[in-house]
């Protein structure tokens, strides 16, 4: 089945008969502002209209529409996917969830029901009022949604130490291909009835079901961390410490910029970073009491061992944060050097040095700038590749380091993604990782729960 084809002969009004006034909307100049998201996939389509539901009644509305039509839907949360997950897709209804925005939190169970239109902070600070703390934290929890998030199965910065987005979902209402709502898990802290499909759509990308509303795990407030910023005269020392460290404890935070990311930062906001360093590390503990300060003096001695120019510890929340928030700046800061191709690989900790001088390398070879940023203490790095898309020479180049840098994660016994999804810019490279056997299992449960392809086509698969 074409999706797409048919699309083009739907009468919108009977979608229109079953919404809200103004819900269906298909104004191309609101359109065009859902078109991509932040991997501006240059190859995005013309959607047939946009859908912002408020219920999950409504959203299983339009999916069943969808379904009878064989209409095909992009879900699309606060579009900040840099894999090309939420690109609008010609013909398509963009389903976005922003207008989702419901959130309770139970601070006996300590968990929150949470509709997927809130974005990460706020669910972060929703909770935190009540005492409570959600851990997984985006580079971009300011910009990006909770529903987003669990599409993605997205990570962050304290992800070395708490785990990613899946570890907190316990349950979720999503809406299949076929316009039925069913609601996976609860909010039991363990649940062994049945095959694990609350998983199953944690990290499916919008290809498998359309996610209404979450029940999330919470932890008590964090305590507070102790920080150590240190920076090296070249990588191999930096990921020298970066082993040393985890070798030794679990930090709740260990964080990674070359060269290219801390003269970005520096350029922007000023604060004094080493702009002759080839790497910075911002490591953290949070361990209870004493302890915090203890084991950032085991980190700070480590990065001293391994040859750091030069390393600092500080219990001062204030300053700790200047230099999280100066990490999680970075892809911005590069991003104003010119547009990005932007990475999203992994590797077992012990051959993080081969990755990064192995991007090194083929940068050189390509001859284009990359630069490297890492949520070091996971194996995972964002080699950001800057490129001029006028340029077809350079564009060439940049498209052939963009392949050649997950040719060698995969190469290392690594992924092509740690956290950002498969999307649609990098699905070409997802058999090399998985194998034929994989991929055909991952057909087989695209068919069984989605026949007709209507639920993100082109995305993953
Ligand atoms: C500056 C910057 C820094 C970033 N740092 C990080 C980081 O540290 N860690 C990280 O993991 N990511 C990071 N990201 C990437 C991005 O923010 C995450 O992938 C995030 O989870 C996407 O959320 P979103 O709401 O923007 O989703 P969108 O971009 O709208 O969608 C992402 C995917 O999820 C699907 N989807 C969205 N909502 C639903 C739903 N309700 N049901 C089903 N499918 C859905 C979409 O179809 C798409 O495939 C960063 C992005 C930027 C711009």
């Amino acid at each position: 089945m074409d999706p797409d084809n048919r699309a083009d002969r739907i009468d919108l009004d009977s979608l229109h008969a079953l919404l809200p006034d103004n819900m269906v909307v298909t104004d191309p100049d609101v359109l065009a502002g859902y078109r991509q998201d932040r991997a501006f996939d240059p190859d995005a389509g013309t959607a047939l209209a946009l859908i912002r539901p408020l219920t999950t009644d409504q959203v299983a509305t339009v999916v069943r529409w969808a379904h009878e039509h064989r209409v095909p839907i992009v879900p699309r949360g606060a579009g900040t996917g840099l894999s090309g997950g939420a690109t609008a897709q010609d013909g398509a209804l963009l389903l976005s969830t922003e207008k989702m925005r419901e959130i309770t939190v139970d601070t006996v169970t300590r968990t929150a029901v949470v509709q997927p239109g809130l974005l990460n902070a706020e669910v972060k600070r929703a909770v935190a009022e009540q005492g409570l703390w959600y851990p997984p934290d985006p580079s971009s929890f300011e910009i990006c949604s909770i529903g987003g998030n669990a599409a993605t199965n997205a990570g962050g910065l304290c992800c070395v130490k708490y785990g990613v987005t899946t570890d907190y979902v316990l349950g979720m209402q999503v809406v299949l291909a076929d316009g039925t709502a069913v609601r996976l898990g609860g909010p039991r802290l363990k649940d062994a009835a049945g095959l694990s499909l609350t998983k199953l759509f944690v990290g499916s990308e919008g290809t498998l079901g359309i996610i209404t509303e979450l029940t999330l795990r919470l932890l008590p407030a964090q305590p507070p961390q102790s920080t150590v910023v240190a920076t090296f005269a070249t990588l191999t020392a930096a990921t020298d410490a970066i082993l040393a460290i985890t070798g030794q404890l679990r930090p709740s935070m260990l964080e990674f910029m070359d060269s290219v990311a801390i003269n970005a930062v520096e350029d922007e906001l000023r604060m004094g970073l080493d702009r002759e360093a080839a790497g910075l590390l911002v490591a953290r503990s949070d361990a209870p009491g004493q302890f915090a300060g203890h084991e950032a003096d085991i980190m700070l001695a480590a990065c001293e061992k391994a040859g750091a120019t030069e390393a600092f510890r500080t219990d001062d929340p204030d300053e700790g944060e200047a230099f999280c928030a100066a990490r999680r700046f970075a892809i911005p800061a590069v991003e104003r050097k010119g547009p990005l191709l932007l990475e999203d690989v992994g590797v077992p900790l012990p051959r993080l040095g081969d990755l990064i001088n192995g991007i090194a390398a083929i940068a050189r070879q390509r001859e284009v700038l990359i630069s490297v940023i890492a949520h070091a203490g996971d194996g995972n790095t964002h080699p950001l590749i800057v490129h001029d898309p006028n340029d077809p020479a350079e564009s060439e180049r940049a498209h052939l380091a963009f392949g050649g840098v997950m040719d060698l994660a995969i190469a290392l016994g690594g992924t092509i993604t740690g956290e950002h999804g498969v999307g649609r810019l990098k699905k070409a490279w997802l058999p090399d990782q998985v194998g034929p056997d994989v991929m055909a299992l991952t057909r087989r449960i695209k068919d069984a729960l989605d026949p007709h392809g209507i639920l993100n086509p082109g995305a993953v698969l």
